[in-house]
């Protein structure tokens, strides 16, 4: 938030946080096991297919409660459609994106990230999702998990990542240096280059004048070329 905020990026309403929702994915999980969506899975890492889904056919075991075991939906292809990602274009859905099965509540008790960002991602104010395109797999999971919840999808618009000398994205799990805040009109300089947007002129020297600039100089970023 603070770099958020040192960039200039302010946000509408109050900061949500994931911890504060639990009962929405406690009722989200009620009614996907009322739909007959849910299974439990006591598979362990061994037993799980290469592709990570159940591997010892769960899903015809009917579990009981009381045992060691993650929650996942099994998947009824048909409920979703591809989508055109606002950034990278049209998206089909495919079998490594959205496997035959995956878990919205892992073996620990804890809700599994699809279940909170799509339940997250898809209360009303929220309409736009920009983020990473390692996540792109993420979103058709998530999307087919709101369609499950009758819940409409917000546009998704997924950017490509900034690599470092090593081939590894730049991130914080890969030991990235944090940005420095001190230079913040300078990275945001660089951000736009990046996005293959239009410089702002020398003479926008801070933060606000220059986000001024790319809002007002705004295109958006060419999808890759497809092969044909
Ligand atoms: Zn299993």
């Amino acid at each position: 938030m603070a770099a958020l905020r040192a960039h200039g990026l302010l946000w509408d309403g109050q900061v949500i946080y994931q911890s504060q929702s639990a009962d929405a994915f406690e009722r989200a999980l009620a009614q996907l096991w009322q739909s007959g969506t849910l299974f439990r899975c006591r598979c362990t890492r061994a037993d799980l297919k290469k592709t990570g889904t159940c591997g010892q056919a769960c899903v015809s075991k009917q579990h009981p409660d009381d045992a060691a075991h993650s929650v996942r939906v099994s998947v009824d292809r048909s409920l979703l459609p591809d989508f055109e990602d606002t950034f990278l274009g049209p998206q089909v859905v495919t079998v490594e994106a959205l496997p035959e099965d995956f878990i919205v509540k892992r073996r620990d008790g804890l809700f599994a990230y699809q279940l909170a960002a799509a339940i997250d991602d898809a209360l009303p104010h929220f309409n736009h999702i920009v983020r990473g395109e390692d996540l792109l797999d993420s979103t058709h999971r998530q999307r087919w998990l709101q369609a499950a919840l009758g819940l409409s999808s917000p546009h998704y618009a997924h950017v490509t990542l900034l690599y470092g000398a090593d081939g590894h994205k730049l991130s914080k799990q890969n030991g990235a240096s944090e940005v420095n805040l001190d230079q913040a009109a300078n990275n945001l300089r660089q951000c736009l280059e990046q996005l293959h947007q239009a410089p702002p002129p020398a003479s926008a020297r801070n933060v606000q004048e220059i986000l001024e600039h790319a809002i007002a100089q705004w295109s958006p970023p060419v999808p890759p070329a497809q092969c044909s």
